[in-house]
């Protein structure tokens, strides 16, 4: 699903999620475990303002594990709980629903000592689209949902959906736009396939992530691709245009006369690259947030 994202449906999107939270007491923040900052919307804690809130690291089958446990507490550091999670099999749903227990455990504790019986907790998805919010609830629900979310701007009927005996789960997620006015943050997003890489050239977004695998996850490159040697330099643009061509060759991606097919090699890679089949690899880790002090406009 692709949406285009104007000022209006923003508006719209946020307004959506800001009825929601008076309904509910737990927000379920949903993150690509492999770009949690890039898949991450730039306004959530101005949206989200002060509601318990626990962020599920998805698609952690796809991410760099020992990266991953950066992130848990790099979020720890600032007072969030992270949880990694695979929608897709549903590992991790139990605890899902413990640690959310867990947020609201005062309120549940204070409802206990005057003698009220506390009620179901209720929680909202939130998140970019391609995150996984469908898989998400259908697991947690336990069977197939047919809403597959809000369209910015368009509205239904909301429903509860009962997921055990302790939890009600809103049918509809939210959804949020990420921060694409970042280049790098549209090329994690585009390399892992949360945007179409149609939207970007498929070329550059390979280039990125060819960079990147080059300097972070250089073993598993060469042997995928079989690749006698990498750049020393993965900042020389040339020598990795190389690489993709040398990956191009292996894979067939050719032209009438012996050339390379760049564009074809670009797909190729990004390809394989989302399928996992150069083993687990994260595009973002702690340590690639730049100094604040370089930063010159955050939005
Ligand atoms: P939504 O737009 O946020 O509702 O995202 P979807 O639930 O439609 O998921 C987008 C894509 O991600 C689908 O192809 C899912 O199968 C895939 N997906 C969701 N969760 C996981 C996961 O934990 N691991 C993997 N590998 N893929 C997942």
């Amino acid at each position: 699903m692709t949406i285009q994202w104007f000022p209006g449906h923003m508006t719209r999107a946020r307004r959506q999620i800001q009825d929601k939270l008076k309904l509910i007491d737990v927000v379920i923040e949903l993150l690509d475990a492999r770009i949690p900052l890039s898949s991450r919307n730039p306004m959530i804690d101005e949206i989200l303002q002060n509601k318990p809130r626990l962020v599920l690291l998805n698609k952690h089958d796809l991410a760099d594990p020992e990266v991953t446990s950066q992130w848990v507490a790099y979020f720890a550091e600032q007072g969030l709980q992270a949880l990694p999670v695979d929608a897709a099999t549903g590992n991790q749903m139990k605890e899902i629903m413990a640690r959310c227990k867990q947020l609201m455990a005062d309120k549940i504790e204070k409802q206990l000592s005057k003698g009220v019986n506390p009620r179901a907790i209720r929680a909202l998805i939130v998140g970019i689209p391609n995150v996984g919010k469908s898989t998400l609830i259908n697991r947690l629900a336990n069977r197939k949902i047919a809403a597959t979310g809000d369209k910015p701007g368009v509205t239904k009927a909301q429903q509860w959906i009962k997921v055990g005996t302790e939890m009600e789960l809103l049918d509809t997620p939210g959804i949020l736009w990420p921060k694409f006015e970042d280049q790098q943050v549209g090329m994690r997003l585009a390399a892992t396939g949360a945007i179409k890489e149609e939207i970007l050239y498929p070329e550059e977004v390979a280039l990125f992530a060819v960079r990147y695998l080059a300097s972070h996850y250089g073993t598993s490159l060469q042997e995928r691709f079989g690749i006698a040697r990498l750049p020393e330099d993965p900042g020389d643009t040339d020598a990795i245009i190389e690489v993709m061509e040398a990956i191009g060759r292996k894979r067939g991606a050719l032209l009438s006369g012996g050339r390379v097919d760049l564009e074809k090699a670009s797909l190729t890679i990004l390809r394989e690259l989302r399928a996992g089949k150069m083993g687990r690899v994260s595009l973002e880790s702690p340590s690639d947030i730049p100094d604040p002090a370089s930063v010159t406009e955050e939005r």
